[in-house]
């Protein structure tokens, strides 16, 4: 019996598809498969003194849950923000914690990134992320192989709101995010140094403006659990 589960595990050792499996790339995960009627919100970049506590402000007076991406360097210097999203309820993933474009990286430096938000998440009592959210949005096989072999869901988005650009009115990104909101979208936001308080008053319009129209707001990972067939897994 024990020879046979020796021979049976170098076997499977030796074959391809064994070693591909280890090694799949993460796949990046822009809409949730559902047909209900829910969105995600996602903000990146912060914890900021400035913007962060605005945009949970808003959130917690409207009762909707959100994700935020959280940058290491960034939640270092402002622990308690991270810790009131927490007590918030809020979705906390990991950006980062140097927020380092992950493209042309070598395999260990993706991994230390991505470590040390975990190490830190852990000595500021966080959960441990599942959640990534990859800077700028860019990535090659290295690095989403990393990913994957670390155990991260690649979070994207469908709706970009682009409002770390500073260019768009509250007015310009709300009709942006009611004309595309789709069943199981997901909305990215801002609460960096980039942010503005277009950010915040666009968020101020949309939320009251979908729950009107039947929309619920869950987090991405709530989220994540309507799919019942998905092609991200
Ligand atoms: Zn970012």
């Amino acid at each position: 019996m024990r020879l046979a589960s020796f021979l049976l595990a170098t076997l499977f050792s030796w074959f391809p598809f064994h070693h591909a499996a280890v090694t799949r790339p993460a796949p990046i995960i822009k809409q949730v498969l559902t047909t209900q009627k829910v969105v995600a919100l996602t903000f990146d970049d912060g914890p900021t003194r400035t913007w962060t506590p605005k945009v949970l402000q808003v959130l917690q007076q409207n009762h909707v849950p959100a994700t935020f991406f959280v940058i290491g360097t960034h939640a270092i210097q402002r622990p308690e923000i991270l810790k009131a999203e927490v007590d918030a309820k809020m979705e906390i993933g990991s950006h980062g914690y140097q927020h380092i474009i992950l493209r042309n990286q070598s395999a260990d430096a993706v991994k230390q990134e991505i470590h040390q938000n975990e190490a830190l998440f852990t000595s500021l009592g966080v959960p441990k992320p599942i959640i990534y959210r990859l800077p700028a949005g860019a990535s090659d096989s290295t690095a989403l192989r990393v990913l994957g072999d670390m155990g991260y869901k690649v979070i994207g988005w469908s709706i970009d709101t682009r409002d770390w650009r500073r260019k768009y009115s509250a007015q310009q990104m709300a009709e942006k995010v009611m004309k595309q909101v789709e069943p199981g979208a997901i909305i990215i936001f801002h609460d960096g140094p980039n942010s503005s308080q277009a950010t915040i008053d666009a968020v101020k319009t949309i939320v009251p403006e979908l729950k009107k129209q039947g929309w619920k707001f869950d987090t991405v990972s709530q989220m994540l659990k309507l799919e019942k067939f998905s092609s991200h897994r």
